[in-house]
């Protein structure tokens, strides 16, 4: 075993974190946690998880479910697609695979929603294949260990990161292995300045000897998300309000109150509600602005309510929803302004 690995391990079965989705060699349970745990903290995972599994306690359970029940269970934890996507892939493997996931990495790629570190952590973690799972936290660990200082997002720098964290990964416990680099990477070698002096690994880092841990690993400056001027408005009609199920790539399947391009002023509001809703409206309340940030975008929305006369017809694409029933919908948390505006009916 590499000195590397010995040290983490003997690090990790005294300090690793205790989680519902460890010491288990369930596929699905492990899938599911990954799919939550990309770009998400664990303790806004944890709740979720459980929810999750209590609804869904195994894959035929959530292939047999429709799409709308499971993103609505993901309400609030935001990038929909992996929950698409776990749905999605769920159905493949009841048909392909008979409901049980593959433990060959390479088919496990093919699935739906599964891509190269996943295929790993779920192969490591569930099947004890000695293969690595590289993700952000991996990427960080291994390029100030070995001292790896390209780009970390170009491909010679990725390829060497790669070829090294496999190295580190032992034949036996090669899923604790993974997640001990995840935990160090999340708790000590964390991004920024990491806490060497409780680092296990401090007698084999290269960044620690030369000093440099907090440069590492080096990436392009992300480029600043574009912001987008919405007007989105509340739109009653007697104890009905206006929805509409998202068809764009971004929140695809999630319902949204209206939303209408720009800052629209009062005074215009009912011209373009009419000619780009089709609905006559009455008064119009001014509910100030609200803001809610993408990966890439931002969305900087100002709202209104307004009132349509009872039995109003939604029009084409909408759907007008009794107050009641809009709890079971699947909104996202960019609306959770607007859904407060709603609560004032
Ligand atoms: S010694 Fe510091 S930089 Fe090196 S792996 Fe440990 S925490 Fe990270």
């Amino acid at each position: 075993m590499h000195p590397v690995t010995a040290a983490l391990l003997t690090w990790y079965d005294r300090n690793a974190r205790v989680l519902p989705w460890r010491g288990i060699h369930n596929p699905y349970r492990t899938w599911v946690s990954e799919a939550m745990l990309q770009q998400t903290r664990v303790e806004t995972v944890l709740s979720y998880y459980d929810r999750f599994l209590a609804r869904f306690p195994d894959l035929p359970s959530l292939a047999a479910a429709e799409e709308a029940d499971v993103l609505k269970l993901w309400e609030g934890l935001g990038y929909y697609s992996r929950a698409r996507n776990l749905w999605n892939g769920a159905r493949m493997v009841m048909q392909q695979y008979g409901g049980s996931l593959p433990s060959d990495p390479d088919q496990l790629l093919a699935i739906c929603g599964i891509g190269p570190y996943m295929a790993g952590a779920i192969a490591s973690i569930a099947f004890d294949i000695p293969v690595p799972a590289v993700d952000g936290n991996v990427i960080r660990v291994v390029s100030r260990l070995f001292g790896i200082r390209g780009d970390a997002s170009a491909p010679a720098a990725r390829r060497e990161i790669e070829f090294r964290a496999a190295a580190l990964v032992p034949p036996e416990r090669p899923g604790d292995h993974n997640q001990a680099v995840m935990d160090l990477g999340a708790t000590v070698c964390v991004p920024g300045t990491p806490d060497c002096d409780r680092c296990p690994l401090s007698a084999f880092c290269d960044a620690y000897a030369r000093g440099d841990a907090a440069d590492l690993p080096l990436m392009p400056k992300a480029r600043k998300p574009k912001t987008i001027p919405w007007t989105v408005l509340v739109i009653r009609s007697g104890s009905r309000f206006l929805l509409r199920m998202r068809t764009e790539k971004l929140l695809q399947g999630l319902w949204c109150f209206p939303m209408l391009e720009g800052h629209l002023s009062p005074e215009d509001l009912h011209s373009a509600v009419h000619s780009k809703l089709h609905l006559s409206a009455g008064a119009v309340q001014d509910h100030g602005i609200a803001r809610h940030v993408f990966t890439h975008q931002v969305w900087d929305m100002s709202l209104f309510s307004l009132e349509a006369p009872s039995e109003t017809a939604a029009p084409a694409g909408y759907e007008f929803v009794e107050i009641n029933e809009i709890k079971n919908r699947a909104l996202p948390t960019a609306m959770k302004a607007a859904v407060r505006v709603l609560q004032l009916f």
